[in-house]
């Protein structure tokens, strides 16, 4: 695999990534919100998010930037790169998916709101945040720059701790015991081991 499709790959998960929120992003708007957590750090850790994911790694490969820190790219990378860009597709569609209706961007709690607890969510309580770490390696794997490369696992990072043990405290407030017996057979986002 040579550098430039390796580059191609990372540009098309974005797309891919966006084609696949979509419908879910339309789909909120019509539904009513009964609690949500909007604390300073749960408004920076999105477009962190999105900085390191997309806007840096973008910027980079329209203008090479962060030149100065690529280093050399070897097929392997591209093929792992690859295989890590489809875990990451399948697990974000799966989560998306399971979810339906009680997704949000942000941390809310939806008018019907229901405890899920299958599909990828038998395993993990964050799934969706599994696969954005999975975004993340894919992106080291896929762009040969300390930087460009790099920043989406700062990105998610920041997403992921700034906001798991809120979004954790939220889904406790609102079913309880039921959410309590689901944390203590799941992991975060490895299952069993983290
Ligand atoms: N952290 C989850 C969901 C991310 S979307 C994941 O990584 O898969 C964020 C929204 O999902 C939050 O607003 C929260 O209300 C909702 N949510 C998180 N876990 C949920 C679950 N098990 N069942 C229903 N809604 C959930």
């Amino acid at each position: 695999m040579t550098e430039g499709a390796a580059a191609f790959i990372w540009l098309a998960g974005l797309v891919a990534w966006f084609v696949i929120r979509l419908p879910y992003q339309r789909r909120a708007r019509r539904i009513r919100i009964v609690a949500a957590q909007r604390t300073l750090s749960e408004r920076l850790v999105l477009p962190a998010a999105g900085i390191g994911l997309s806007v840096i790694p973008a910027f980079h490969l329209a203008t090479g930037v962060f030149g100065f820190a690529d280093y050399r790219f070897r097929p392997w990378m591209g093929w792992c790169g690859l295989a890590v860009e489809v875990l990451f597709l399948a697990l974000f569609y799966a989560s998306h998916r399971q979810l339906g209706r009680n997704w949000s961007v942000t941390l809310e709690i939806r008018d019907k709101h229901r405890l899920v607890t299958d599909g990828p969510y038998r395993y993990v309580r964050h799934p969706m945040y599994s696969s954005f770490w999975l975004w993340a390696i894919a992106q080291a794997f896929l762009l040969p720059n300390w930087v460009a490369g790099l920043s989406g696992i700062a990105g998610v990072g920041l997403l992921y701790f700034g906001r798991v043990g809120a979004e954790e405290a939220l889904m406790q407030k609102s079913f309880g015991d039921e959410y309590r017996s689901y944390a203590a057979r799941t992991g975060r986002v490895v299952p069993r081991i983290f």
